[in-house]
């Protein structure tokens, strides 16, 4: 009780230090918390990552089985175009028209020879799909 100044500017200088090592702290664990979620975020996106390429490999595995895809280039399209005179070859309709694989693309059929690709209406093609399936 000699310096009642001095010693409650000690407890309020004791009580800042406290206050001040607390909120260090605290911010350490905020700031590991932060990394250890950008971590497992980090983590996260590489599974995504290797799942997606995973399935994109499956998926271009199937398609490259024969060496080739389901897509038909644009030369063998105008040649089947010239040679089907932009008509259904089953019906000779000018409306809906789409490229077919002759022999499924499913069953191995090829989509680089024109002669396996063919012009169809979207009803010979509904026919089509029905009497396969
Ligand atoms: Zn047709």
């Amino acid at each position: 009780m000699l310096m009642p100044e001095s010693s409650g500017s000690m407890i309020l200088l004791i009580y800042a230090i406290i206050m001040s090592v607390a909120v260090y702290i605290i911010h350490k664990i905020y700031v590991k918390l932060r990394v250890m979620c950008r971590k497992f975020k980090k983590k996260m996106i590489g599974i995504k990552r290797a799942y997606n390429k995973l399935k994109r490999w499956l998926s271009g595995a199937r398609k490259k089985k024969n060496g080739q895809s389901r897509y038909i280039p644009s030369a063998v399209k105008r040649e089947v175009w010239a040679r089907d005179r932009g008509r259904c070859v089953l019906c000779g309709s000018r409306k809906n028209l789409c490229y077919d694989h002759d022999l499924p693309y499913s069953r191995g059929g090829t989509s680089l020879d024109a002669n396996n690709i063919r012009i169809l209406c979207r009803d010979c093609n509904l026919k089509k799909s029905n009497r396969i399936e």
